[in-house]
């Protein structure tokens, strides 16, 4: 059975400079790296080291008070410092500095491997949650804590590789060079949990990664479904995924597991799949480096901490000046302004787009009504009407307008012919409300 979701849009996926390019190393090890002590849940940590101390590749360096988060060092080395450092969401954090000593010694307290058929929900739990994984997708939630709430309620488990955003194929790389293990995590996760089943999702475009997997599947007696669907932005949202493979809506304020459905990003399933059964913490990830004025665009491994600059040296700079820079595509991606912020456990791409490739360019002008940006809302919003409430000074308008429902996809300014930065809009519309806007 098939089934779709409501809106979407289909931007050009820009994707064809980096899917042929394997996940290659940095070309220099970053000097330093930087820790943020906050959690993808803007939760603060507390240092487990001081300045002068050593530390050695995955061991624990920061864990937060319900011990729901943990940071672990990227590279070994000295901690330098403790100090303030940018940070693309939340302005300027503090940061342990560790100054890497280029020998990537291993953390000497590193856990046993497991093997899949030692697997208990407790052994998962816990080792999940030591290897400090959140959700690389970019919610930043912490992945023990969503695992135990599904486990024993959901029937369905889904990996996400839609990766819809333009110019990324992080995920893509990853799902083709390492599905072997990708699936096996798959299979061993959705029988903990006492899921009935896996379904890894794809997009029907990205044929090699279909082809590796559907080899794999072939051989391991097919106990994970392939699903390739159509290209549709933004499949990748976890409400828009679930409602794909299965049909269900889940109602606005609750989450896929209320509808028995679990969603894991693929990333984030290599990462537990490290955990597991190589006894690694989260210290490394792949980012995309793209975009029309990077010169050698490339995907990267590249340790937690690493500054967005030693990603942009290590693909040959820019050609020509970038007119916006984002941390991530181009529908969701964050603007830039400083390269020194580190790249996170929730960092897949840094996308530096030229002046015509940038969505928006061009003059603003007033709404024409066309009615664009309600047909492209995945979330049944009317963002015209909530511009329309702020233009107007109305804020009381706002909370039956439901701005809380949106999921940030960008489609409705992607689609406004009068170039509105809707999304900005929305945005602001929902601090209103969650300020205190009342309904008229
Ligand atoms: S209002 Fe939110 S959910 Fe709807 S299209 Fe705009 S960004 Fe996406
Ligand atoms: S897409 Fe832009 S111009 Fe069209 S109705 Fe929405 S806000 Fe107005």
């Amino acid at each position: 059975m098939f089934y779709s979701f409501f809106g979407g849009v289909n931007p050009a996926p820009h994707k064809e400079n980096t899917r042929r390019k394997p996940i290659a190393q940095l070309e220099q090890p970053p000097r330093r790296v930087y820790l943020p002590l906050t959690s993808g849940r803007d939760q603060a940590l507390l240092p487990a080291v001081k300045p002068g101390d050593t530390v050695q590749v995955g061991q624990p360096v920061a864990i937060s008070r319900g011990l729901e988060s943990t940071v672990h060092a990227s590279v070994s080395g000295r901690v330098t410092a403790i100090e303030d450092c940018p940070h693309a969401k939340l302005g300027t954090v503090s940061a342990i500095v560790i100054e890497n000593d280029g020998q990537d010694t291993p953390w000497s307290g590193r856990p046993e491997p497991l093997i899949p058929e030692q697997l208990t929900l407790e052994l998962l739990l816990g080792r999940v949650r030591e290897a400090g994984i959140t959700g690389m997708g970019g919610s930043g939630f912490p992945t023990a804590e969503k695992l135990r709430q599904a486990a024993g309620r959901v029937d369905t488990l889904i990996v996400n590789a839609a990766e819809c955003e333009p110019y990324v194929t992080a995920d893509y790389r990853l799902l083709l060079e390492r599905s072997d293990k990708i699936l096996l995590t798959a299979h061993t996760l959705a029988r903990a949990l006492g899921a009935q089943r896996a379904v890894l999702v794809t997009e029907g475009d990205k044929l090699k990664a279909v082809e590796a997997v559907e080899r794999r599947l072939r051989r391991s007696s097919g106990k994970v479904e392939l699903r390739t669907v159509g290209t549709r932005y933004p499949l990748g949202a976890e409400r828009q995924i679930v409602q794909t493979v299965t049909g269900r809506e889940v109602p606005p304020g609750k989450l896929p597991v209320d509808v028995k459905c679990v969603v894991l990003n693929v990333a984030t399933v290599f990462a537990i799949q490290e955990a597991l059964f190589q006894g690694r913490a989260l210290t490394h990830r792949a980012v995309t480096v793209s975009g029309g004025a990077v010169a050698r665009p490339r995907n990267l491994w590249v340790p937690l901490g690493t500054p967005l600059k030693d990603l942009l040296d290590s693909v040959g700079g820019l050609r020509e000046q970038a007119d916006q820079v984002l941390l991530g595509g181009p529908m969701m991606g964050l603007p830039l302004d400083d390269l020194a912020a580190p790249v996170t456990k929730g960092t897949n791409a840094l996308t530096c787009l030229t002046r015509s490739e940038r969505r928006g360019a061009g003059e603003r002008t007033v709404c024409v009504r066309c009615g664009k940006c309600v047909s492209a809302c995945p979330m049944h919003l009317a963002p015209a009407f909530i511009h329309r409430a702020l233009e107007q000074d109305q804020p009381r308008k706002l909370p039956v307008l439901h701005p809380q429902d949106c999921i940030s996809c960008g489609c409705c300014s992607f689609v406004c012919p009068a170039r509105i930065p809707l999304l900005e809009q929305v945005e602001r519309a929902k601090a209103l409300v969650s300020e205190g806007g009342e309904p008229t």
